[in-house]
């Protein structure tokens, strides 16, 4: 059986999680802060260090990157008009390896690539959510979400809560009948399109008393971009009267 084991990267060579290729040497040293020492030893050294991890300095509550003197903000905007969450995390930036990863997972279903980010960020995202903790994750059109058979936040949760041990509820925030998809607008479309995209369930009380929330309650989206779904989102969810924290796996560049 030991042979076999030590014998299998020969028979079996091991292929990148990410861009799949088949890799016999593996990546030493390459790594990323927070990249898990256990898992990078997975990924192709390429991928490995085109992994971009979301900056520490950034606006306590929109999670917008700031000059270092100036973190942890409240960044200008947030000063003169407060998020309702009371504050956003991010594990990665959406580029390179990680929009790959990403893209795969949303687009094709091939969740290979997701898995490993998730798993070699396991530290971290143990240090953001707790077991106490309710994740809630952004719902997605009903229309979208036949098409891609896949309730991509939702399942980004599942994830989550494997590795945190926090508890998931799919069925408190809803979306309403507007399917617009977002990326198709634009400007102040997009905003008056996600004023009315999300409302709670009646029996939300009910719902919230069940899990008993002791820790902080997320809600939680795969990819922020400029953050107005998740602001949207926390703003209804406020209504529940607990803080309400905000959480994305990955935002865009043009937000650091
Ligand atoms: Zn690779
Ligand atoms: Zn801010």
């Amino acid at each position: 059986m030991r042979l076999l084991q030590q014998l299998q990267p020969y028979i079996f060579p091991p292929a990148c999680p990410t861009c799949k290729k088949v890799h016999v040497t593996r990546a030493i040293n390459t790594k990323p802060a927070n990249i898990n020492l256990a898992e990078q030893y997975d990924c192709c050294a390429d991928c490995l260090q085109n992994i971009h991890l979301a900056q520490i300095s950034t606006c306590y509550h929109c999670g917008i990157t700031l000059p270092e003197s100036l973190a942890p903000g409240p960044c200008g905007h947030c000063l003169t008009q407060p998020p309702p969450q009371q504050h956003t995390r991010n594990v990665f930036v959406y580029r390179d390896t990680v929009r790959t990863a990403l893209l795969a997972w949303k687009l094709q279903g091939q969740s290979t690539g997701l898995h490993w980010l998730l798993q070699s960020s396991t530290p971290t995202l143990q240090q953001i959510f707790s077991p106490n903790d309710l994740l809630i994750p952004v719902p997605m059109p009903l229309s979208r979400m036949r098409r891609s058979g896949l309730h991509h936040s939702a399942d980004l949760c599942q994830r989550i809560a494997q590795i945190t041990s926090s508890q998931v509820c799919h069925t408190l925030l809803r979306r309403t009948g507007n399917h617009t998809r977002q990326s198709s607008l634009k400007g102040k479309q997009r905003l008056s399109n996600l004023r009315k995209a999300f409302m709670l369930t009646n029996d939300y009380q009910t719902q919230l008393d069940k899990y008993n929330v002791q820790g902080k309650i997320w809600v939680v989206d795969d990819i922020l971009t400029t953050g107005a779904t998740l602001r949207h989102a926390c703003k209804v969810m406020k209504k529940t009267q607990h803080p309400i924290f905000a959480f994305a796996l990955a935002r865009t560049p043009s937000n650091t």
